[in-house]
């Protein structure tokens, strides 16, 4: 089934349904819907409907999107059964008829031999659970020509849950549109074709007809065949600067494409929704807090710097199998090479034994470190440094004199702007005596704990650079070409200081 792309045009008169129609059009779309109910007066003057069709230059759905789904049309009963008929009598290639209001009509207008095909749309207020998505649509399938379902998502989980009832519904003989509005139902709209969607709507820029449409040339591009899309899996995923980033090198690498920050809570974490993602079209993701731990328990085929930390920020797939890597261990080497921070005898305190600081003592192991990892809990601290044969202490421990280090790694969020340890640092002693000290939180590029170690004389170093190094290394797993990292390094700046 071929996509199509759908202009939806949002304006108030037919002279801007002509001006948008054309823009539309040459931005790529296949056809436009006139929003009618955004037309002034269209309840009252019949003739700007046959005048909207007239001025929409191309194959066309006209869609009068009543109050109560979210459109401004105010009529009601017989009033908008007249408008209805006096649309389909107008010329438009589709009409959009909603399931639930306009039932009865939808027979008659299917049985009056007139020229228009009908969509049977139905818009759900809030996220609902598959089996009644799937009510919705198939009910649409029986009353008209193509079934279109809307559903907000608050999260991508429930995105892809509509990912997975498309690819169930592959086999239906009649045509469907599935999608999620908002940031996190994006996802359906880049893998519209990945997921079997006839329809697929997009707007003008700057021209949002429904929350998380996306602009039409990008939506054209994404129906490419070499075009790529990437995401990031998290709970929180807001926070992130990666989109902008990845973007940035899909950009200088000539390649269309684009990168979805994507909600996935850690209970909804699992093999099923990332194979979903795969099938529909995502080419490469990457997977952040709290989700690494899960992201290697799930993977099919492990790379071993994601088998040395237990963890894994970069998925993709191969021969239907999911590869799992943690360029965290690429990411944090090479920041030490680009700062010359030489390591080898040195003696190094990692804070924190999550994913981070597990790639972290890996790499300074193995560049013959001597580390100490301190954490808050005594346990996951002595598995971290059970694996880079080092010392272990939880951080109370550290506000004793004499704790000195030639190298000291935060690998704990304190210090992440937007959170609650936002105004917290690391003890004061620890920072003091540091030579050097490494904060991997890269929001903001200066942290109180650098702040204070600064003070004190010691180098510091934010996780910026580490950032766009983890990310060139996945970049270059996913698409096998090296992005500018300069670029790279620019859009993530940009970013952090917006
Ligand atoms: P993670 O797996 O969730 O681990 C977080 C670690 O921090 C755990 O040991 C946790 O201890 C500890 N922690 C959390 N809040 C704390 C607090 N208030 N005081 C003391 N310890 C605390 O996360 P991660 O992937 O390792 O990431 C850790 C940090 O590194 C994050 O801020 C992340 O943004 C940053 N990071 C940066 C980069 C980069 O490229 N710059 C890459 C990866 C990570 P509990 O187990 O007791 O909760």
């Amino acid at each position: 089934m071929m996509t199509l792309v759908v202009a939806s045009l949002v304006e108030r008169g037919v002279a801007g349904v002509s001006r948008s129609s054309k823009r539309a059009f040459d931005a790529g779309a296949d056809l436009v819907e006139v929003r009618l109910d955004h037309i002034r007066n269209i309840d009252r003057n019949e003739r700007l409907i046959h005048e909207a069709r007239a001025a929409a230059e191309g194959p066309a759905i006209a869609t009068l999107r009543s109050a109560g789904e979210g459109g401004r049309s105010q009529s009601k009963g017989k009033a908008r059964h007249a408008l209805l008929r006096e649309i389909a009598d107008a010329g438009f290639e589709y009409i959009d008829i909603e399931s639930a209001r306009d039932g009865p009509m939808l027979e008659q207008l299917m049985s009056s031999g007139r020229r228009s095909r009908t969509i049977a749309s139905f818009h759900f207020a809030k996220p609902a659970t598959k089996e009644r998505v799937r009510v919705r649509l198939k009910r649409g399938l029986t009353e008209a020509d193509v079934s279109k379902v809307a559903m907000p998502c608050e999260n991508a989980a429930q995105a892809v849950v509509l990912a997975e009832l498309a690819l169930e519904l592959a086999k239906e003989p009649k045509p469907f549109a599935l999608m999620g509005m908002g940031i996190q139902g994006q996802l359906t709209r880049a893998c519209a074709s990945g997921m079997g969607s006839k329809f697929v709507y997009a707007c003008l820029e700057g021209h949002e007809a429904a929350p998380g449409q996306l602009e039409i040339r990008t939506q054209t591009r994404l129906l490419d065949k070499d075009r790529v899309v990437l995401g990031l899996i998290g709970h929180p995923v807001s926070h992130s600067v990666s989109k902008p980033m990845q973007e940035a090198a899909l950009r200088s690498a000539g390649m269309s494409g684009i990168y979805l920050p994507l909600d996935i809570p850690p209970r909804s974490m699992n093999k099923a929704i990332v194979d979903t993602l795969f099938d529909i079209g995502f080419d490469g993701l990457n997977v952040t807090v709290p989700n690494k731990h899960k992201a290697y328990l799930i993977c099919d085929t492990r790379r071993s710097s994601a088998e040395a930390s237990k963890a894994v920020n970069t998925l993709w797939r191969r021969r239907r199998k999911i590869v799992g890597d943690n360029t965290d261990l690429i990411g944090f080497g090479r920041l030490l090479e680009s700062k010359k921070i030489r390591v080898a005898d040195a003696e190094t305190l990692v804070v924190g034994a999550g994913g981070a600081a597990r790639a972290a003592c890996r790499v300074l192991s193995d560049k013959g470190a001597n580390v100490t990892v301190a954490a808050r809990r005594a346990k996951p601290a002595e598995e971290t440094a059970r694996m880079c044969r080092g010392r272990h202490k939880v951080i109370s421990s550290l506000r004793a004199p004499g704790e000195s280090y030639d190298l000291v790694v935060n690998a704990t969020p304190i210090g992440t702007a937007g959170t609650a340890d936002e105004r917290s640092n690391l003890p004061v002693c620890v920072l003091r005596n540091a030579r050097v000290f490494v904060d991997l939180v890269y929001n903001p590029s200066e942290t109180l704990s650098m702040r204070i170690a600064k003070s004190h004389g010691c180098k510091v170093h934010g996780g910026l650079e580490m950032l766009v190094r983890q990310g060139e290394a996945a970049f270059e797993i996913w698409t096998g070409i090296s992005p500018d990292v300069a670029k790279m390094r620019q859009a993530a700046r940009k970013a952090v200081s917006r």
